[in-house]
């Protein structure tokens, strides 16, 4: 996976439809900064360029994209907002009818 975009001369994180980078990729920088354990964004990711949710293959080599972790996060982030606003119950009206004698 990474192999192939590190291969690929002139390869760049094509970060996200709603916030693109462009940025070359440190492919040596480690997931967590060994001095300070912190998360390191700018180390590689993976991306699927179609969301599994929406449908895209989780496994298909061209279904995946080496992005930074961090340009992934936000696109991630974004996702998850955009389903949380999706999922806002929508006030609504709810008639229940008790039938006396069924109490
Ligand atoms: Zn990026």
């Amino acid at each position: 996976m990474y192999a192939r975009d590190r291969n690929t001369p002139g390869y760049v994180c094509p970060g996200t439809s709603d916030k693109p980078c462009g940025q070359p990729i440190d492919w040596t920088l480690p997931y967590r900064d060994p001095d300070t354990g912190l998360v390191n964004t700018d180390s590689k990711s993976v991306d699927h360029v179609i969301e599994t949710q929406d449908g895209g293959p989780l496994t298909d080599i061209d279904n995946l994209a080496s992005v930074h972790l961090g340009c992934n996060s936000s696109k991630g982030a974004g996702r998850r907002h955009e389903r949380e606003r999706e999922q806002q119950p929508t006030p609504s009206t709810v008639v229940i009818t008790i039938d006396p004698h069924s109490v």
